[in-house]
């Protein structure tokens, strides 16, 4: 264990949630058992064997370590990462990577791939990531798990098993997908990326930054920035359907206690238990 950048780490069922995230300061996120990660503001030793990345967007605490991660697992000759991030930033990154390999005179091989809102990734065969518009200074992206399982179609429940068998002999789809949201990242945003994205209502695990938690710090004035004030978790708790709410990403205006103190006045009950403050 080579210890180099703070990780904080949260289980919950099949998943491990490890991460660290501050306004301003840094942000990475991964859940090894689904082989994925989200933002690269920082890239802890043990993250590099994740291999596939999510860019939230652009601001430099979501995406400054992206070549210290693609380097690494070059060296550690590792598969080169696939790294999916805002199309706006594809060409510049190339462009970025070309200078850096220069003056570092190494490679640093790495699948740049766009995504725009609407997308579906296809990450495996359980595994479906979906990208959803959020709203922010610069453009920017939130993503949603799915895990798929097939099903018996509903018209074909309580036949017997060598029907079904004959059926499915005979050419019939006797199954159909169903998506369970499992993990949900807003990345940074106002509440409007919420919003646009039901999903985020209903995954798992919803990861959520709540950048402002003081009453003096206004809403209104925060959405301008693309933020989220706890007021605005507040608005929305009986929206929620989460089984865990990950609030994250609090401004470093704030002392931890202070953030607690805060939070505990408001929300005493912690939104049934659910809420869960990452610091
Ligand atoms: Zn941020
Ligand atoms: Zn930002």
């Amino acid at each position: 264990m080579i210890h180099n950048l703070p990780v904080k780490t949260l289980a919950y069922k099949d998943l491990t949630i490890e991460g660290y995230s501050r306004a301003a300061v840094q942000t990475y996120w991964r859940i090894p058992e689904l082989k994925l990660g989200f933002d690269l503001g920082a890239q802890p030793w043990s993250f590099m064997g994740t291999p596939a990345w999510f860019i939230s967007h652009t601001h430099m605490d979501h995406l400054a370590a992206l070549p210290v991660y693609v380097a690494r697992r070059r060296m550690m000759k590792m598969e080169p990462p696939v790294i999916y991030m805002p199309e706006h930033a594809i060409e510049p990154m190339q462009r970025i990577l070309r200078l850096l390999s220069r003056i570092d005179r190494g490679r640093l091989p790495c699948t740049l791939s766009p995504i725009r809102p609407g997308d579906e990734i296809e990450l495996s065969r359980e595994h479906v990531v979906t990208i959803s518009p959020t709203v922010h200074t610069v453009p920017s992206l939130g993503f949603v798990v799915w895990e798929r399982r097939r099903k018996l179609k509903s018209e074909f429940v309580g036949l017997p098993g060598e029907t079904i068998r004959d059926l499915r002999l005979g050419g019939a789809e006797v199954t159909q997908e169903i998506r369970l949201p499992r993990v949900a990242y807003l990345g940074d945003s106002a509440p409007g990326g919420l919003d646009a994205c039901p999903a985020m209502f209903e995954a798992e695990v919803l990861i959520t930054e709540v950048t402002f938690v003081a009453p003096r710090h206004r809403k209104e004035k925060i959405h301008k920035f693309g933020h989220i004030h706890l007021d605005d978790l507040i608005e929305r708790r009986d929206r929620f359907r989460n089984h865990l709410i990950i609030a994250s990403h609090f401004s470093t205006r704030y002392h931890s206690s202070q953030i607690r103190a805060h939070v505990h006045k408001l929300l005493p009950d912690l939104m049934g238990g659910k809420l869960h403050l990452w610091i």
